[in-house]
């Protein structure tokens, strides 16, 4: 039996409706803001991955699927958004257009990581990009937005993790600093820490033994060392959130996975998920535009994984399915009288479905109660086409002409 490919699942129809009140959802939150839906190809030429996110993440180094176009050219499917939304900016000159340009997407994406709960090889992400604008205020907005969209969909147990990472080179410095500061004491770290202190640093601050934990509470901040101006801005970012009563914890470690962010970073993780707790986040990218051959345009986002929300929201209200009407054949059955009056009922504004399985009159009229059937119409053969129409909740019965099927029903809805 073929099934599908690891990693990857099949959206079935109960997932279809939840998946599409994240969709409504981020549409009106998102829409109420001014932003506008942007979609991209699902993949794009590899360099705009190698260059957009970075040669030594572990996007590009793992977890890309590239392949040969057959003639030559390098593709690959998306792992991300921001680079493709970038790419867009760019190549559609929307720098010409009222600035900042703020855009919404949904869609799908393509990681080769190993799959677990929450974490799959194709996922879903909504996103959100402000390109254009600098102001502590968009990086606020759209942290908002993000909190927002997560509580309309009633995410559980999430909380916000923000930090700074300045500028590329105050990060360079800082990681220099902090090397030397592990060298210094580097018998109280763990072996593991110890072997990577120059390969990266920062995984320091999440290891989990006491002499390494207890090293790191003395170790230098990236936040500590901002530059004025990045400090300033971190500053008015927080004043920003702290009037609109968004709580956060300042999480010095957070470093997101991708190179290209400066500034602003954050996520939203839920205590309602496994391991795989990150449900959102973002930050600022005031190079990536000049970095993909653009012009210097500073710029902020965030992708969510509609997965994980849908993982740490426990209800999700779906509106129920309405069937006003289902056309049941009778013995013998006028089954182009039938096939007409539901077309007729679905043009009229009406949910109407049509018996398609050759059931017996017993098992339609059980059908019709399992879908909720408001009313059953019998079209029987014969030249008058004589109908007769069952009021599914009453009980009542009655015979009518076809074309008083529709109007009865259409007078029953402006009653009720
Ligand atoms: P990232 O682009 O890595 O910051 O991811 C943003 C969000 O997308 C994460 O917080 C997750 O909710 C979701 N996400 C990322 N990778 C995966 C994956 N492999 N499977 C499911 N969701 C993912």
């Amino acid at each position: 039996m073929i099934q599908t490919p690891k990693g990857t699942y099949d959206v079935l129809p109960a997932d279809a409706a939840r998946r599409e009140v994240v969709e409504a959802h981020a549409r009106k939150v998102l829409g109420a803001a001014g932003y506008e839906r942007i979609e991209t190809p699902a993949f794009e030429v590899t360099d705009l991955f190698l260059r957009g996110v970075g040669e030594a993440t572990d996007i590009v180094q793992k977890e890309m699927y590239t392949f040969d176009d057959g003639a030559g050219r390098s593709l690959t499917l998306r792992p991300e958004g921001t680079a493709p939304v970038c790419r867009a900016y760019i190549q559609h000159g929307m720098h010409k257009r009222p600035q900042p340009v703020k855009l919404w997407y949904l869609g799908s994406f393509f990681r080769a990581e190993a799959p677990q709960r929450g974490r799959y090889r194709q996922f879903s992400q909504v996103g959100a990009e402000v390109v254009g604008s600098s102001a502590p205020a968009t990086d606020a907005e759209l942290i908002v937005l993000l909190g927002q969209l997560l509580d309309v969909l009633g995410a559980r147990e999430t909380r916000l993790a923000l930090s700074s990472l300045g500028t590329p080179e105050t990060r360079a410095e800082y990681r220099d600093e902090l090397a030397a500061y592990l060298h210094v004491h580097a018998d109280r770290l763990s072996p593991e820490v110890r072997s990577r202190i120059d390969l990266n640093p920062l995984r320091a601050f999440d290891a989990t033994d006491p002499g390494t934990r207890e090293t790191m509470r003395d170790a230098p901040k990236l936040l500590e060392r901002l530059a004025a101006e990045d400090a300033e801005h971190f500053a008015e970012v927080r004043a920003l959130l702290d009037d609109a009563g968004v709580r956060y914890h300042l999480d010095p470690t957070l470093v997101r996975g991708l190179d290209y962010y400066t500034r602003t970073v954050f996520e939203f993780s839920s205590a309602a998920l496994g391991a795989q707790s990150g449900v959102g986040g973002g930050g600022r990218y005031d190079r990536l535009i000049e970095q993909l051959d653009g012009p210097a345009t500073p710029a902020c986002g965030w992708a969510a994984g509609v997965e994980r929300i849908l993982l740490s929201a426990a209800e999700l209200p779906v509106a129920p399915r309405l069937v006003d009407l289902f056309v049941a054949l009778a013995k013998p059955a006028g089954v182009r009288t039938a096939f007409a009056l539901t077309g007729q009922a679905r043009r009229a504004g009406l949910q109407a479905q049509l018996e398609l399985a050759g059931r017996s009159l017993r098992g339609q009229l059980k059908h019709a109660d399992r879908i909720g059937a408001r009313y059953v119409a019998i079209v029987a053969d014969g030249s008058v086409a004589p109908v007769s129409l069952k009021d599914m909740e009453s009980g009542e019965q009655r015979e009518t002409d076809a074309e008083n099927v529709i109007p009865t029903i259409l007078r029953a809805s402006r009653l009720a």
